[in-house]
């Protein structure tokens, strides 16, 4: 009884905040986290023994759902030839290739470990190529903790960017600006002040990591134009939206091809994996190749490649199921949208394939400042609720909710009757 909260009084005494990445706290619900024993296709079960409906999926890269059977076998496999060897392996250059072949911007990449690395190593590349400092980022998005990219909230068009957290020296992100989402004046104006130091404007082309945010139409067209035209690197940061709307990603689905894409979630298929790539021009740069220095112990991990691998595999195999899962999010989110309206709630539900959040404010959720007229109170309330029907939401009102290929129609369906009562 009480296992959960037992394990995280434990936990408390020797891992900061009793958790490993702070989105896994349950204080912003004022709640205790669960402790998951195990998961099974889009299902998860804590260590009390209670099931729930997993809407995480890891934060994203679960999207065959848990414990794919193809998957486990050829990690299985791989765990048997050995953990790590520090050296090629036939696997990384499949990997290469699948991912080249899946997103058609990419004729090279180069593995890490997580989104942040993969991030932070496309930011060295585009300064390398284009010999400046300077980067655009907008408010709202999340491209991982590396020093240069943990900046406030820009409070205008003059200011350099100011650090996020504490450590973060304000040298790190003195080349950091900031702009709006889906305000491409907002970019413009940076670019109009100093266009000729703009490395590169980063973006997650939908944003998922202030709730979900839509790229307004002609966003991420003006994006690509704006930078052509200043002679900059424009970087989509797919880590969330690689291999989730289509195989080719977000610029497949919108048709806007960056320079430079990072990866990561689905590309592990749960294991520790992140990879950015590009042009081939530009990705000569890396070392060994060229001056751009990036390496890393453990990169290209067999065991890593092998569930990344079979992940993506099944998933250029069956390109069709993409179209099923799309369909499939846009009658649940549907579904939510009709409950909230006949509860006779203005709650705004944004949401592109099997990607979604509800918004606890009347106002059109289009960028950070939208985004936080949310009432997260709501949000815990109704977080709380679901986590005691046996639905499991993340644990905090700025972040998605993801879909699976494993999900069954009465699982979205059960889902949407648990929520059908909260909301009357
Ligand atoms: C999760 C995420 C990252 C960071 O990836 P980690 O593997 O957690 O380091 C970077 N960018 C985006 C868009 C993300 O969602």
């Amino acid at each position: 009884m009480e296992k959960n909260r037992l394990l995280y009084e434990e936990a408390v005494k020797y891992i900061p905040g009793g958790v490993n990445s702070p989105v896994r706290a349950f204080g912003s619900i004022g709640s205790c986290p669960r402790f998951i024993a195990r998961a099974d296709g889009s299902r998860l079960w804590d260590e009390e023994g209670k099931e729930y409906v997993d809407f995480i999926g890891s934060w994203g890269p679960m999207i065959l759902g848990h414990n794919h059977p193809e998957v486990r076998e050829q990690v299985t496999e791989a765990v048997e030839r050995g953990l790590s060897f520090g050296a090629a392996t036939a696997a990384e250059v499949e990997m290469a290739k699948l991912v080249c072949d899946m997103v058609p911007s990419v004729e090279m990449v180069r593995m890490v470990n997580s989104g942040t690395e993969a991030v932070m190593s496309a930011i060295r590349v585009a300064r390398g190529y284009t010999g400046r400092d300077k980067i655009i980022k907008f408010t709202g998005c999340y491209h991982g903790h590396s020093d240069g990219l943990l900046v406030k909230a820009g409070s205008g068009v003059m200011m350099a960017g100011v650090p996020d957290s504490l450590g973060v020296p304000a040298g790190c992100t003195g080349d950091t600006l900031s702009a709006r989402y889906n305000d491409l004046e907002s970019v413009r104006e940076h670019f109009v002040r100093c266009g000729e130091e703009i490395a590169a404007v980063i973006v997650e082309p939908v944003a998922a990591n202030m709730g979900v945010v839509l790229p307004r139409e002609g966003f991420l067209e003006g994006l690509r134009e704006i930078c052509d035209q200043y002679g900059a690197l424009l970087i989509f940061d797919e880590v969330i939206t690689g291999f989730r709307l289509c195989p080719a990603g977000a610029q497949g689905f919108f048709g806007v091809y960056p320079d430079l894409t990072t990866f990561g979630k689905i590309i592990g298929g749960g294991m520790p994996v992140g990879a950015y790539g590009g042009k081939r021009e530009i990705m000569e740069l890396v070392a060994p190749l060229g001056g751009v220095y990036q390496a890393g112990t453990l990169s290209g991990n067999p065991v890593a490649m092998a569930a990344g691998l079979s992940q993506l595999s099944i998933l250029r195999d069956f390109p069709e199921s993409y179209q099923k899962l799309n369909d499939t999010a846009d009658d649940f989110f549907e579904g939510i949208r009709q409950r909230i309206a006949s509860a006779g709630l203005s709650y705004q539900v944004n949401h592109i394939g099997s990607l979604g959040c509800i918004f606890f404010t009347d106002q059109e959720v289009s960028d950070y400042e939208s985004a936080k007229t949310s009432d997260t109170g709501k949000y815990a309330d109704y977080c709380n609720y679901m986590l005691e029907h046996g639905i499991y939401l993340a644990p905090a009102q700025f972040e998605a909710m993801f879909l699976s290929m494993a999900h069954t129609e009465l699982q979205l369906m059960e889902t949407l009757r648990v929520m059908e009562a909260y909301f009357v």
